[in-house]
C-alpha cells in the first residue's frame, strides 16, 4: 500500500479553444492496492484526469507518473498495458459474439499464447462470478453483468490499475451493487488498484481514499469519513452527505458503536430491517 503507482505534480490541462483551465496545478499519489474515488461536481476536471491517466491527453504542465515513468515521454500503448479502463455504456465496450470471446480478444490481440489466454479468461471471468456466462451473448446481458464482463476483458490484460469511469452510473441499484461488490473482491484478492471516478458519493464511501475535485482543483483528500461527513462544506460544493454516512452519524449520536468506515448496502439492509 505504500508505494505511488500514480503520481501528479502540479499537473494543468486546458483544452484546445478554451480560456479556462480544466485542471490547475492537480498533485495527488495514488498508492499501490488501494482503491481511489474521484469525486467532484460536474466539469470538476474528474474525466480529464481519467484523459490524462489514460493517455489520451497529456499534462500542458507538470508532471504525470505512471508507475514512475513520465506520462508525456511514454507511448500510449505503454499506458495502457500498466492502466485498463471500464467506461460509462456497458455497450459500447463489447467486440466478441460471446462473453468468452470478449474477454479473450485483448489477449488476442496481444498474441497471448492459446493456452494461457484460456486459463486467463477463466480466471478473469471467475473473479467477476461471470464463469457461467462463458457462451452467452454479451448484450443478452443485464447492465450490471455487462459491467462485469467488461472488468473481466480489463483482468484478463493483467494491468496494474483498473478505472472505472462513471462505470456505474448507467446501471439500476441491483446492477450497482453487483459492480461494486465485484470491485471489492477484485481488490481483496489480486490487490489491484482501483480508481473510481464517479459523482455518486454513496458508492465512493467504499473507497479507501477519496480525492475531491471542485472547478479543476483538489479540493480535499482523506478517508471517506474525513471528506464526505461536513454538510455545510459539501453542500457549498452542491453536494449531499451520501445517505450510509449519515445514518453511520445518527448511529453514532445513540451510542451505537459502528468500527468501520462506511457501511456496505448489505449492512444497511440489515441495520434498517
Ligand atoms: P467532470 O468529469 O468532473 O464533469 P470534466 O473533466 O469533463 O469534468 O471537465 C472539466 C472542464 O473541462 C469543464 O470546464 C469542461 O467544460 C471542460 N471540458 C471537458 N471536456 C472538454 C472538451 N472535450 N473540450 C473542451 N472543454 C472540455
Amino acid at each position: 500500500m505504500m508505494k505511488p503507482i500514480i503520481e501528479l505534480n502540479n499537473v494543468t490541462f486546458r483544452y484546445p479553444r478554451q480560456t479556462v483551465n480544466a485542471l490547475n496545478e492537480v498533485s495527488f499519489s495514488i498508492m499501490k492496492g488501494s482503491w481511489t474515488a474521484i469525486v467532484g461536481h460536474n466539469g470538476s476536471g474528474k474525466s480529464t484526469i481519467a484523459r490524462l491517466l489514460n493517455g489520451l491527453q497529456f499534462p500542458l504542465k507538470g508532471e504525470l507518473l505512471i508507475d514512475s515513468l513520465v506520462s508525456n515521454e511514454t507511448t500510449v500503448w505503454d499506458i495502457r498495458k500498466k492502466i485498463g479502463m471500464v467506461f460509462q455504456h456497458p455497450d459500447n465496450q463489447f467486440v466478441g459474439t460471446t462473453v468468452e470471446d470478449d474477454v479473450a480478444f485483448g489477449l488476442e490481440n496481444n498474441g497471448v499464447p492459446r493456452e494461457e489466454m484460456i486459463a486467463r479468461v477463466q480466471e478473469a471471468l471467475h473473479q467477476v462470478r461471470m464463469t457461467d456466462f462463458l457462451r452467452q451473448e454479451p448484450h443478452h446481458l443485464s447492465g450490471g453483468q455487462k459491467q462485469r464482463v467488461a472488468i473481466a476483458s480489463v483482468l484478463a490484460l493483467q494491468p496494474d490499475v483498473i478505472i472505472l469511469d462513471e462505470a456505474t452510473s448507467m446501471l439500476d441499484p441491483i446492477g450497482r451493487e453487483e459492480v461494486i461488490q465485484t470491485i471489492q473482491q477484485v481488490q481483496k484478492n489480486s490487490g489491484m488498484t482501483v480508481i473510481s471516478i464517479t459523482h455518486d458519493l454513496e458508492e465512493a464511501t467504499q473507497a479507501d481514499t477519496i480525492i475531491m475535485m471542485n472547478k479543476g482543483e483538489v479540493y480535499k483528500i482523506g478517508t471517506p469519513r474525513e471528506v464526505l461527513t461536513n454538510e455545510v462544506e459539501l453542500k457549498k460544493l452542491g453536494l449531499d452527505v451520501p445517505f450510509s454516512l449519515k445514518l453511520q452519524k445518527a448511529f453514532a449520536e445513540k451510542g451505537w458503536q459502528l468500527d468501520k468506515p462506511a457501511l456496505t448496502r448489505e449492512e444497511l439492509v440489515d441495520a434498517l430491517w
